[in-house]
């Protein structure tokens, strides 16, 4: 087969599957599946009849597409993606799918199957409980972060690590969506009419465009830790016993707390979405409980585990400046708040919305689900200058309620 880029096809990445080294027998009996969503990468799914091997093969497409629109988008990315997740897999092997390969030339990924595991996204919608998951996310991002921070790794060696994860264009699709189009009327926001009064509201409110310009600056700037980029619910498999962190194609230095506001938004999301999700208040009341208790435990074992590093391993020689420590977390709680909001906001009625909400079919439980989750985010996003504890974001939820 020739490796010049172009998009596979099922029988070459079966014959390419066949020859990668050690992992099928030569008389294995491959067949394959594409499970991607199709909007930017082809995913493949291999697996050997004889032996009950597989193995998942991801393949960036040279352009994305949104709604019927198809734009340009660097192949890049998944030298990208195999990077960051080779790197988190070093720093948590069991929290991340195993990379065997990375093929430059066919922007291509050999990784893991995790088909045993399934969305989180959608295990949440089906109300089930994940015991461990605030324990495994808070690990995740204490460890991701800390040792890619100046905190954790050799300052000049940092520097030249934010040179390989640079991503402008998978940045820009995260200005734009997050930090720009919902603000305005911009022919890239996907509004519901019933919705329209609350957008209008949200489009005239200056003391919100500040708390938005100021996250967006933050996301621009601030070179703090190697982010996920992407760390909503579609981005994490989940099992009873298990959790792995997939697809950081959008990997790039920034906030501490983009990441960690959007695992909190999207448990917020899916908090919005018990209105249609609920047979009625008791069960909602339950669900919404245990996705509160969750939203505190991630953040709880994110600080917990952090300041342990932070005492323990930092190669930063002020780290031990009395207070610092204290003024660094309660910032990153801070920006957390308003991540979290702009990434509510944004999944209402910016360009790309989630099942949580959209997935609600009585029209009436869905506009209380998203009036719900704008209250909830635009709320968060300006208190957020003004937080110190993660109880003040967990009461903003129940107060909107
Ligand atoms: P995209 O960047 O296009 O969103 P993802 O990495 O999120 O791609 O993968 C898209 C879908 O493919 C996932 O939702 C999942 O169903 C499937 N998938 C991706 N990686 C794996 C894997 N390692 N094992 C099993 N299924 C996977
Ligand atoms: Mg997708
Ligand atoms: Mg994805
Ligand atoms: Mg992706």
């Amino acid at each position: 087969m020739t490796t010049t880029y172009h998009a596979l096809t099922e029988a070459e990445a079966i014959a390419y599957a066949q020859g990668l080294p050690n992992i099928f027998s030569p008389d294995a009996v491959l067949t394959s599946r594409e499970i991607g969503d199709g909007n930017l990468n082809l995913v493949f799914h291999i697996s050997d009849e004889k032996s009950g091997r597989s193995l998942i093969l991801k393949q960036a497409l040279p352009y994305a597409k949104v709604v019927g629109e198809s734009w340009p988008l660097t192949l890049d990315r998944a030298r990208i993606e195999s990077e960051a997740l080779q790197l988190q897999g070093s720093l948590c092997p069991d929290l991340v799918p195993h990379v065997f390969a990375y093929e430059k030339e066919l922007a291509l990924t050999v990784m893991e199957d995790l088909s045993d595991h399934v969305i989180m996204r959608k295990g949440l919608i089906e109300k089930n409980k994940y015991p461990l998951f605030a324990k495994h996310i808070g690990r995740f991002m204490a460890r991701t972060l800390f040792f890619s921070s100046d905190l954790g790794m050799n300052q000049q060696e940092k520097k030249l690590r934010v040179g390989r994860f640079i991503n402008p264009e998978l940045c820009k699709i995260t200005e734009d969506l997050i930090f720009d189009d919902p603000y305005r009327d911009s022919e890239n926001n996907n509004i519901e009419d019933h919705l329209k009064d609350a957008v209008q509201a949200i489009w005239q409110d200056r003391e919100l465009h500040l708390e938005v310009a100021i996250l967006r600056n933050t996301f621009l700037t601030r070179a703090e830790a190697l982010l996920h980029g992407d760390l909503h619910t579609g981005s994490i498999f989940i099992k009873e016993d298990s959790t792995k962190v997939i697809d950081p194609e959008f990997a790039y230095y920034g906030p501490m707390g983009f990441d960690i506001g959007a695992v909190l938004a999207n448990l917020l999301l899916n908090y919005a979405g018990q209105e249609g999700w609920s047979a009625g208040e008791t069960e909602r009341t339950y669900y919404r409980e245990y996705l509160l208790e969750t939203v505190k435990e991630v953040w709880t074992v994110f600080e917990r585990e952090f300041r342990a590093l932070w005492d323990n391993e930092t190669v930063d020689p002020m780290s031990e400046t009395p207070a610092y420590q204290d003024w660094y977390m309660n910032r990153v709680l801070q920006e957390t708040f308003g991540f979290a909001g702009c990434k509510m906001v944004r999944r209402i009625y910016g360009l790309s919305h989630v099942a949580d909400i959209d997935g609600i079919e009585d029209a009436a439980a869905r506009e209380r689900a998203q009036r719900l989750a704008l209250a909830i985010g635009t709320t968060l996003i300006k208190r957020g200058r003004q937080a110190s504890s993660i109880d003040e974001l967990i009461a903003v939820a129940r107060e909107a309620s």
